[in-house]
């Protein structure tokens, strides 16, 4: 009896023990749960966060669209022609982007005419004027002809992207476009946010 007893109850306390044991298995099985739901929570606002940070990653529009991208003829006049070389490889630069194809033309079937100005030292390298939504005028100045090779190669590049329709980047972007409103990349080409701008226009 007495044994009967004690077994009766070494078996509670073993059932106890088992319940004690699963319960410690559950808080257990909660515990990496929790930790998860925490994870989840922390990768949930960091998304936000760099959902935020995203959207300054936008190129901008400026009036100017080509009609034909993928047909986009330019004409060098002789005032510009002692840099035609530059001129031509750095705006077929834009090629890089797979809605624009530019080639030479003539004065009437082309959309961007460059011109040169070196008498005019106004510390600007070049400049993009609109002579409609269609049709642009890229005239290099004398800083132009001073600068590096590096510098006036990018500076081609970023005035052909005005004639395509790109306006100035926003300053946070300035590492991942050649559109940027000050400095250089050193990368006479279009970039990421560039070649993004693009693809959303054309
Ligand atoms: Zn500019």
């Amino acid at each position: 009896m007495h044994k009967m007893i004690q077994n009766c109850i070494n078996d509670v306390w073993l059932k106890r023990k088992e319940e004690i044991c699963i319960k410690k298995l559950m808080i257990r099985r909660k515990e990496p749960k929790m930790k998860k739901k925490i994870l989840i929570s922390i990768i949930m606002v960091m998304s936000i966060i760099m959902n935020a940070g995203v959207e300054t990653y936008a190129y901008n529009f400026n009036g100017q669209t080509v009609p034909y991208p993928n047909n986009v003829k330019i004409y060098i006049y002789a005032s510009a022609s002692p840099w035609a070389g530059t001129i031509y490889t750095y705006a077929q630069k834009w090629n890089e982007c797979n809605e624009i194809t530019i080639t030479s033309g003539t004065t009437t079937d082309s959309v961007i005419l460059f011109y040169g100005d070196y008498n005019t030292s106004n510390g600007t390298y070049g400049i993009c004027v609109s002579v409609n939504s269609s049709k642009s005028n890229i005239t290099f100045y004398n800083a132009f002809t001073q600068t590096s090779s590096a510098w006036r190669n990018e500076t081609v590049v970023h005035e052909v992207g005005h004639a395509l329709g790109l306006a100035h980047c926003n300053s946070a972007d300035n590492a991942v476009s050649v559109m940027r409103a000050s400095g250089f990349n050193n990368q006479a080409k279009p970039l990421s946010d560039d070649k993004a701008g693009i693809s959303a226009k054309y």
